[in-house]
């Protein structure tokens, strides 16, 4: 579970407290307010976050989302403002409670979104990220909540990422990226790191997918690439790609 947070507030004698649902209200519709930049934004940082530390460099930002670090800066200050994001200069900027939240409600989004356009339009995994990034910053929170219950709440999007609850509630299990492991080890296939129609093309190319068992049969120590076998193939892929591949239950 990543957080979940209660909070109680003295309100009138007849209510002693306010419920949660109505402080999630209350940040929802805080929330709805910012734009489709600002919402990419807290999106970008919520993902470097996750994979480099708590605080994040503009310059990495700017290199994430392709453009200038002064960019970066202006709207990390934009943000800062909102209550967003803590903005150090010189250190970097990190996400407040409000901020983490607003992302979530983003990423949710995007995920379901992708979850419908697979399940429920046929499309195929490597079509649906740009469709689902228009998508992503449509305001309703009940089309969301309806879609979720339309899809059964589904735990994972089609890539094996996570999707957040209606609560901003995320629960993320621990995977492995093939390059972290050994010769001989094995795991299932659940998660890529890169999502790009690029990415997905590759590997259905090469016959891999979710759910497939992986062992790594040898490394290459000239170039670092990775002779893997599935049930039914073996394959060499560099260390970019065994990087990008996540599994679990490794032993
Ligand atoms: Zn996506």
């Amino acid at each position: 579970m990543e957080f979940f947070f209660i909070l109680r507030l003295p309100t009138s004698k007849n209510q002693e407290y306010l419920d949660i649902s109505k402080i999630i209200f209350i940040f929802a519709k805080k929330i709805n307010m910012y734009s489709q930049a600002e919402e990419n934004y807290l999106k970008t940082i919520y993902a470097l976050e996750k994979d480099f530390s708590n605080e994040v460099s503009t310059n990495l930002i700017a290199s994430k989302i392709k453009t200038k670090a002064s960019s970066v800066t202006d709207m990390v200050k934009k943000l800062a403002n909102k209550d967003l994001v803590v903005y150090k200069k010189y250190q970097g900027v990190y996400l407040t409670e409000l901020g983490r939240l607003s992302a979530l409600k983003v990423i949710r989004k995007h995920r379901l979104w992708e979850c419908f356009l697979v399940q429920k339009l046929q499309f195929n995994w490597d079509e649906v990220h740009d469709i689902a990034e228009q998508l992503e910053h449509v305001k309703s929170e009940l089309l969301i909540n309806k879609l979720d219950a339309f899809l059964r709440y589904p735990k994972l999007d089609p890539h094996g990422d996570p999707i957040p609850d209606a609560h901003g509630r995320i629960i993320l299990s621990k995977s492995m990226s093939i390059s972290d492991m050994k010769i001989g080890s094995a795991g299932t296939f659940v998660g890529v790191k890169d999502s790009s129609a690029t990415f997905l093309k590759y590997l259905n190319k090469k016959n891999l997918a979710l759910g497939d068992k992986i062992r790594v049969i040898d490394i290459e120590p000239f170039d670092n690439s990775y002779h893997i076998e599935t049930k039914t193939h073996r394959l060499v892929i560099t260390s970019n790609i065994a990087d990008n591949l996540c599994l679990k239950n490794v032993k």
